[in-house]
């Protein structure tokens, strides 16, 4: 089962992303993972894209394009995948249908998880680090202790100014691609909304309700169930 996950910065797609790998086995295909640890190797592309990264911004299409449709060539996306942090544009959505079509492939369902703007920005501006054990706090939903709050340090796009910009960013790319997936009736939106259990509770539901019509899939999903 082929699949992309999309949601705003908050949503909490990278605990969502882990469950539903883990239920379906499928493998996770993030694409800001993939920047990461290029750059990290400083590979001739790595350094290119540490360019980009280091004005934050997006990576030019025709090199995030070329490094998806490499990486969905590998063996162990033959049964499908997870897609995470693309497309992110209607541009980069497009060149995926032509790349899956071209091997005789489909998107089959995009999973959008839905967060209201004051929702994240409460998640996201709340969080604090402690940096003597890297624990993360939330002031009001998982208060510090006492003994820790002064130490506690927020990190530098987690204030309310630059989660802004990353959330209108966010809108501008993603509202041009959502109308595309819902014309290919292929659009599974999310309440993204409540506890990190119950946000994994209706992804899953939606995998699974998705997996009953794919058959290799289905089998992983029941005995994952
Ligand atoms: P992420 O962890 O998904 O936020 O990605 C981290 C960084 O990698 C982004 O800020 C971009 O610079 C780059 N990146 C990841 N995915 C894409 C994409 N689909 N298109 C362009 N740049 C991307």
């Amino acid at each position: 089962m082929n699949l992309i996950l999309v949601g705003p910065p908050g949503a909490g797609k990278g605990t969502q992303a882990a469950a539903i790998v883990a239920a379906i086995g499928v493998p996770h295909v993030s694409t800001g993972d993939i920047i990461r640890e290029a750059i990290k190797r400083n590979t001739p592309l790595g350094r290119e894209f540490k360019n980009y990264a280091d004005a934050g911004l997006l990576v030019p299409d025709d090199l995030v394009n070329s490094l998806v449709t490499n990486r969905l060539a590998c063996p162990d996306c033959d049964q499908g995948f997870l897609l995470d942090g693309y497309p992110r544009t209607l541009d980069q959505a497009c060149a995926l249908d032509f790349v899956l079509e071209r091997r005789g492939r489909l998107v089959d369902h995009v999973l959008l998880i839905e967060v209201p703007d004051p929702v994240l920005i409460e998640r996201i501006t709340g969080r604090r680090t402690d940096p003597e054990t890297g624990r993360i706090y939330h002031l009001r939903f998982d208060p510090p202790p006492e003994s820790v709050a002064a130490r506690l340090t927020q990190r530098a796009d987690d204030t309310e100014s630059v989660l802004a910009r990353r959330l209108s960013e966010y809108h501008r790319s993603t509202d041009g691609m959502v109308p595309h997936y819902a014309q290919m009736n292929v659009l599974r939106r999310i309440d993204g909304v409540g506890s990190v259990d119950d946000v994994r509770r209706r992804t899953l539901d939606v995998v699974r309700a998705a997996s009953a019509h794919s058959p290799v899939v289905a089998h992983a999903a029941r005995a994952f169930s």
